[in-house]
């Protein structure tokens, strides 16, 4: 058997290439990798409802494969309509991803990595640190999961669950890939959002690029001290050189960035916070996104009153940016924002 089909390596998560050499080397005619890519990405949950494929092709698949990397333990159903997926993978990790109905679209936030290195103070997967990256075929089976269990694929996917998706770059432009592609999930790659906390250099590389996918950056403060405290990666990409890579962004793609911006009573939500935020994103192709910080335990970051939300989203917008409020979605499940822990026992 190959390095790219030992048995640690699923099926979902193969590029349509790697199916079709897959089948070269069983002697397969290669158009059985188109059907069998048909097959992958969309909602299916056994090798048996391969219909058009020979039944001694399916039990080789069953033999020396395996289908899915990720299979659901449990579901929590939110009275928003938001349900929250722990997903386990074959060492036994686990993760979070989280489907959000909405009445024009629905949309799936799924997780880069267990955990992260990044300790970002108000964010619950920061505090557990860092435990591997996800493969891509860990990756895009939460889309599918989901799907099966909802009966339909999302039309949108952000990466905006456990983990930095730019410390996992090569997973991460994999799975957008097969995400994307019309062999693989057919998802436009206008309804995929990539977040990060402000990896520079990589956000310079994804630039260059140039996918077409919605870049969201997690700012949450517009002066190097007050990010720095919350964020430990600024101490290494200042906000000088995080802007300077953001304007490179919107020249080289053309893309409005999206900025990420969790209000702290007391911290981040002053006349002076948002007079410097106008500044610095002042002539930044963006939208700014105030998401009101929701609250992780053992947190000490404080959410404010919606009327302060308004009240600095009108001084943003006196400022001439745009802004709007993120509704929460999940809170009484802990599948929103910045929620996730991958870990059950508690609840
Ligand atoms: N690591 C990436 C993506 C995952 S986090 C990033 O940091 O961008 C997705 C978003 O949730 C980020 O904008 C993150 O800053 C935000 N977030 C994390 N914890 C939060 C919290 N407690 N309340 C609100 N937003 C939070
Ligand atoms: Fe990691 Fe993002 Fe959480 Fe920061 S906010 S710790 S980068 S997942």
């Amino acid at each position: 058997m190959s390095a790219i089909m030992s048995r640690q390596e699923a099926l979902i998560g193969q590029t349509l290439e790697e199916l079709e050499e897959l089948m070269r080397r069983w002697g397969e005619p290669s158009y059985r990798a188109d059907q069998l890519a048909q097959w992958l990405y969309r909602p299916v949950a056994s090798l048996d409802e391969m219909s058009n494929l020979p039944v001694r092709l399916r039990d080789q698949l069953a033999e020396e494969t395996i289908h899915h990397p990720c299979s659901i333990q449990a579901i929590r159903h939110s009275r928003d309509g938001t349900r929250k997926y722990l997903l386990s993978l074959d060492d036994g990790e686990l993760i979070e991803s989280v489907f959000i109905p909405e009445t024009d679209r629905s949309t799936i936030c799924i997780s880069s990595q267990v955990g992260c290195s990044m300790g970002c103070t108000f964010c619950a997967t920061g505090a557990q640190g860092m435990v591997r990256n996800l493969t891509a075929g860990e990756i895009v089976d939460q889309v599918l999961q989901v799907a099966l269990d909802m009966g339909h694929t999302p039309s949108n996917v952000v990466f905006m669950g456990m983990g930095e998706p730019l410390a996992n770059y090569a997973a991460l432009l994999k799975s957008i890939e097969i995400i994307n592609a019309p062999w693989g999930l057919n998802i436009g790659i206008r309804q995929i959002t990539v977040s990060t906390c402000g990896l520079v250099p990589v956000i310079r590389r994804l630039g260059k690029v140039g996918l077409g996918i919605t870049l969201a950056v997690s700012l949450h403060a517009a002066d190097d001290q007050k990010r720095t405290r919350i964020m430990p990666i600024n101490a290494n990409y200042g906000l000088e050189s995080l802007m300077q890579a953001l304007h490179d962004y919107v020249r080289d793609t053309n893309r409005r960035i999206t900025i990420e911006y969790a209000l702290m009573a007391g911290f981040n939500d002053s006349e002076i916070d948002a007079a410097q935020l106008v500044r610095l994103l002042g002539g930044l192709l963006c939208h700014v996104n105030l998401i009101p910080v929701n609250p992780i335990r053992g947190g000490r970051h404080k959410r404010p009153r919606l009327d302060e939300v308004e009240r600095f989203q009108s001084l943003l917008r006196r400022g001439g940016l745009q802004v709007s409020i993120r509704k929460e979605r999940g809170g009484d499940i802990e599948a929103a924002c910045g929620q996730l822990r991958g870990q059950w026992e508690e609840t």
